[in-house]
C-alpha cells in the first residue's frame, strides 16, 4: 500500500465486524459509526501503542435502543467493568475511578455532557443515561441544526478509567495542535495548565499557558508529546488536534481529532501534506473548502462572535467594510476624495449609483434581493453589500436612518459583514485579504483536473485585470449597460431617447458609437489575448432616464410613455432591438471599430431571446462581420426551442438569473425582499433559488434545453453567466449536465475552480450524481 492509500484506509477505520453492544478499547473493532469518531480514535491509539487510559465504549445501536425501550445493556457493561477492573488491578471505588463522555460520529465539540470522577456501578449507569440524554440538550439540537448533522446519528458513551492531571506539580493538562491551526506551519500548537483537569481547560477556569512551558518544564514528556503528535499525524494523515493528561510525569492521550483550521491554514496544509507524501494532489483538493477560499478572497471580521449586529440583511456580496455613513453617490465620492472610508446606504441602488458604488467601501440597502442591482455590481466590483435589510429605515431628507429604535446619523461609523449578512456598530477589526504561493500553488493543480471552463462576468478594464489574476479563461459575460450608465453617457443616451427628430437621434447615436468604441478599445487592451462574450444591450429605455421629480416636462412625459407596469417582462433586451435597431447596430460597429484598432477574440451575445427570428433579426445586423453570434437562454419559450435556435447561433450561455424569474413567476427585483424568507423559514423551499440553482424546477428545463439544442448542434457551446453559476452546488449540478464553462463575478474564480475540479475528482471516482451534489433543493 502506498502511504496515500494507507492514510485512506485509516481515515475509514472499520475494522472487524462486531454485533455487540458494548466494545473494549483495546479490541480492533472500530467502525466510527458505532463507537463516534472518538471511540473509533481511541481504539486506533492503542493499536498504535500510545498510552491511553483504558476503558471502553457502549456503541451508538445501544444508544438507539435505549432511546426506544429506556434500557441499557447492563450485563454487557458489567462484564465489560470487571475485565477493566482486572486490568487496571484495581477495583471500582477502591481506587479505580471512571469517566464517561459522548462519542457521536459527527463532531459537536464540548455541546454534550462529560461525567468525571465515578466511582460505583449505578453511578456509570446514570452517567450513560445523561450522556445519552445529553443528544438531545437544547445546545446540542441548536448546534445541529446549524452545522446540518442529522439528528438521527445518535451518540455513543466511552467509560474509561480516570487519570489525573491535578494529582502534583508534576501533573496537568493540555491541548496541542499538530499545525498551527491559523497559519498551517508545522510544529506542536496549543496549551497546557499544571496541576489541572481537563475541564479547567475547557471552561477557561484557569489561564492555560503556551504549550513551550511544558518544553521547559518536563522536555521528556513534551519530546514524547512531539512523537505523539508525529505518529498521528501520520497515521491519520491530517492535522490532529490531541488532547492529553500528564500524571506524575506519565503521559496520556485523551482524545485525537482532525483539527478545525482557518481557511489560510486549510490551504497550506493540503500543500504542505502533498509535499510531505502523505497525501495526494487530489486529496489536497478535496480538503479544501469552497468557504475556505473565501475568507482568503475577501476582508473578513476579526473575531465576528465578540459584537452583536444592528441587523441582518441578506449577504449578497462577501467581505467586510468600516466606515462612515453616507446616503448618496455624491457624499461617498466628496467623501472618499478625502480618503475618508464610507459605506453607502441607500433605500436600493440604481444605475445612477454606481460612481457611489466604485467610490464607497461596501453598500447597505434597505430593498433588493440576491439579483438586485447593488448585488451584482459590488459582487463583480469585490466590495461587502448587505441587500434587504428590511429593519432598516432610512430617511433621505433628515439623512439618517434607524435601526430597532436607534439612529444613525451621516457620518457615523458602521460595519457591514457582507459574508453573513450583518451590520455593526462603529468600525470592528478586520483582517486582510492573503493570496498565499500555496493557494496559487493548489489553484493550478484544480485546474488540471477540472473539466469545465471557468469565465467571469467582467465589464470594465479594472473587473477583466482581476478576473484574470484570478485565473479566469476569458470574460463569459460583458454587460454593457454599465457603460452607458456613466454620468457623461447617460446625457447622451437620454438625448437619443428624447430626440424630436431622426437628425437629433442620428447625432446622439454617433456621440455614443464613439464613446463606446473608447470603451471596448479599453477593455481589448486588458484582455491580453482572453476571449470576451459582449452581450449587447439589455435595459429598458426608461431606465435611462431621471426619476421623474426632478425633471421638466417633456421629460416627464417621455417617461410616462415608456413607463412599464413590469419592466422586468417588458420592453428589453433583444425587443428593444427589434423596435429600435440603431443601439444594437451601433454596438455592434463599435466592436468592429474597436477591433480593428485592438485585435480581440470577440463574440457578441443577444439577450432575451425567445424565438430563431430574433436571433435572425440582430445577425441580419451583422452584415458579413465574423464575430461569434450567440444568445442568452434565459426565456422558457428558448429552452423548450433550443433545438431550432442552436441552429442560428455558435453559442448559448444560461442567463439562470432570468431564466429562474421566468420559471417561479418570482420578480427577481421583489421576491426577496416580500416573501422568499419566509418561504425559506418555513421550508416550502429550501434554498434562495436565486442563490443556488433550482435543480429540479429551472435545472430539468435546461436539461431538455441542452438536449435539443446537441441535437440541433452538435458541438455547440453551451454556458452558464447567471449568479448561481458561482455557486458550489450549482457547479457541481452544471457540470453533470454537460455545460461546457460557466461565468461569474471576478471574486468567485477561485472557489469556480476548486470546485469544478472536486467534482471532476468525484466523478472520476464512481460518485454518483446524487452523491456529488449533496442536497437538492426541493
Ligand atoms: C441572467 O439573467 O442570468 C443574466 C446573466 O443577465 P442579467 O442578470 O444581466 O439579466
Ligand atoms: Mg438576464
Amino acid at each position: 500500500m502506498s502511504p496515500e492509500e494507507e492514510c485512506l484506509s485509516n481515515a475509514v477505520e472499520k475494522g472487524a465486524v462486531d454485533m455487540s453492544y458494548v466494545h473494549s478499547l483495546r479490541g480492533d473493532f472500530k467502525d466510527k459509526n458505532q463507537l463516534g469518531n472518538k471511540g473509533a480514535n481511541l481504539v486506533s491509539m492503542t493499536q498504535l501503542g500510545l498510552s491511553i487510559p483504558p476503558g471502553f465504549v457502549i456503541s451508538i445501536d445501544a444508544y438507539k435502543k435505549w432511546r426506544e425501550t429506556g434500557l441499557l445493556p447492563d450485563e454487557d457493561i458489567k462484564e465489560a467493568l470487571t475485565s477493566l477492573e482486572t486490568e487496571m488491578g484495581r477495583k471500582l471505588g477502591e481506587g479505580l475511578e471512571v469517566s464517561v463522555r459522548s462519542s457521536g460520529p459527527a463532531s459537536m465539540p464540548g455541546m454534550m455532557d462529560t461525567i468525571l470522577n465515578i466511582g460505583d456501578i449505578d453511578q456509570i449507569n446514570s452517567a450513560i443515561n445523561r450522556i445519552f440524554e445529553s443528544w438531545d440538550n437544547l445546545r446540542a439540537v441548536e448546534y445541529r441544526r446549524i452545522n446540518k448533522i442529522p439528528p438521527t446519528l445518535g451518540t455513543a458513551a466511552i467509560v474509561q478509567s480516570m487519570v489525573y492531571g491535578n494529582r502534583d506539580e508534576r501533573s496537568g493538562t493540555g491541548v496541542v495542535f499538530t499545525r498551527n491551526p491559523s497559519t498551517g506551519r508545522k510544529g506542536l500548537f496549543g496549551e497546557y495548565i499544571v496541576k489541572a483537569q481537563g475541564e479547567e481547560l475547557v471552561s477557561g477556569a484557569q489561564t492555560p499557558k503556551p504549550i513551550s512551558t511544558l518544553k521547559s518544564t518536563m522536555p521528556e514528556v513534551y519530546a514524547e508529546l512531539e512523537k505523539v503528535a508525529n505518529k498521528l499525524e501520520s497515521h491519520f494523515c491530517d492535522m490532529q488536534d490531541i488532547e492529553f493528561t500528564v500524571e506524575s510525569g506519565k503521559l496520556y492521550i485523551l482524545q485525537t481529532r482532525t483539527g478545525k483550521r482557518s481557511g489560510h491554514a486549510a490551504v497550506k496544509i493540503s500543500v504542505d501534506m502533498v509535499a510531505e507524501n502523505l497525501i495526494t494532489r487530489e486529496e489536497a483538493i478535496m480538503r479544501v473548502t469552497a468557504s475556505d477560499i473565501q475568507g482568503l478572497l475577501h476582508k473578513q471580521l476579526k473575531t465576528p462572535e465578540v459584537y452583536h449586529p444592528l441587523a441582518k440583511g441578506l449577504n449578497a456580496a462577501p467581505g467586510a467594510a468600516g466606515g462612515r455613513v453616507v446616503f448618496d453617490a455624491i457624499e461617498a465620492l466628496a467623501q472618499s476624495k478625502k480618503g475618508v472610508k464610507v459605506i453607502l446606504v441607500r433605500p436600493e441602488t440604481n444605475p445612477d449609483d454606481i460612481q457611489g458604488i466604485a467610490a464607497a467601501d461596501g453598500v447597505l440597502t434597505q430593498k433588493g434581493g440576491l439579483t438586485s442591482h447593488a448585488a451584482i455590481v459590488t459582487r463583480a466590483m469585490g466590495k461587502p453589500c448587505i441587500c434587504g435589510a428590511e429593519d432598516i429605515n432610512i430617511d433621505l431628507v433628515t439623512r439618517q436612518f434607524v435601526v430597532n429604535g436607534q439612529v444613525i446619523k451621516e457620518g457615523d461609523e458602521i460595519t457591514i459583514d457582507g459574508t453573513t449578512g450583518s451590520l455593526y456598530l462603529g468600525i470592528l477589526p478586520v483582517e486582510d485579504v492573503s493570496i498565499s504561493p500555496e493557494l496559487t500553488e493548489l489553484m493550478g493543480w484544480a485546474d488540471g483536473f477540472k473539466r469545465l471552463g471557468v469565465r467571469a462576468n467582467a465589464d470594465t478594464p479594472g473587473a477583466i485585470a482581476q478576473a484574470a489574476t484570478f485565473g479566469a479563461e476569458g470574460i463569459g459575460l460583458c454587460r454593457t449597460e454599465r457603460m452607458f450608465n456613466a454620468p457623461e453617457r447617460l446625457s447622451v443616451i437620454r438625448q437619443f431617447i428624447l430626440a424630436e427628430n431622426a437628425a437629433r437621434q442620428a447625432e446622439a447615436i454617433e456621440h455614443l458609437r464613439e464613446l463606446q468604441t473608447r470603451d471596448f478599445i479599453a477593455l481589448f487592451r486588458e484582455l491580453k489575448g482572453l476571449p470576451i462574450i459582449i452581450r449587447l444591450l439589455d435595459l429598458p429605455l426608461h431606465e435611462f432616464l431621471p426619476s421623474e421629480e426632478v425633471s421638466e416636462s417633456q421629460v416627464r412625459q417621455r417617461i410616462a410613455e415608456l413607463r412599464e407596469t413590469n419592466p422586468m417582462l417588458g420592453h428589453r433586451g433583444v425587443r428593444l432591438a427589434v423596435t429600435n435597431p440603431d443601439l444594437y447596430k451601433m454596438q455592434i460597429n463599435a466592436i468592429e471599430q474597436a477591433r480593428a484598432e485592438v485585435p480581440a477574440n470577440v463574440s457578441i451575445m443577444v439577450p432575451q431571446v425567445i424565438t430563431s427570428q430574433e436571433a435572425l433579426t440582430v445577425r441580419a445586423l451583422l452584415k458579413g462581420s465574423n464575430l461569434k453570434f450567440g444568445v442568452m437562454m434565459e426565456t422558457v419559450r428558448a429552452c423548450m426551442r433550443a433545438g431550432r435556435l442552436a441552429r442560428e447561433v455558435d453559442f448559448f450561455s444560461f442567463g439562470t438569473n432570468d431564466l429562474t424569474q421566468a420559471v417561479y413567476s418570482f420578480s427577481r427585483e421583489d421576491a426577496e425582499k416580500k416573501f422568499l424568507s419566509t418561504y425559506l423559514q418555513l421550508g416550502i423551499l429550501q434554498d434562495n433559488p436565486f442563490e443556488v440553482l433550482d435543480v429540479k424546477g429551472v435545472g430539468r428545463l435546461m436539461e431538455t434545453a441542452i438536449f435539443w439544442a446537441r441535437r440541433g448542434k452538435k458541438d455547440i457551446e453551451i454556458g452558464v453567466c447567471g449568479e448561481q453559476a458561482g455557486e458550489p452546488r450549482s457547479i457541481r449540478y452544471l457540470h453533470g449536465i454537460g455545460v461546457d464553462y460557466i461565468s461569474c463575478s471576478p471574486y468567485r474564480i477561485p472557489i469556480v475552480r476548486l470546485v469544478a475540479a472536486q467534482t471532476a475528482i468525484q466523478a472520476r471516482s464512481g460518485s454518483s450524481q446524487a452523491e456529488i451534489r449533496g442536497a437538492e433543493t426541493s
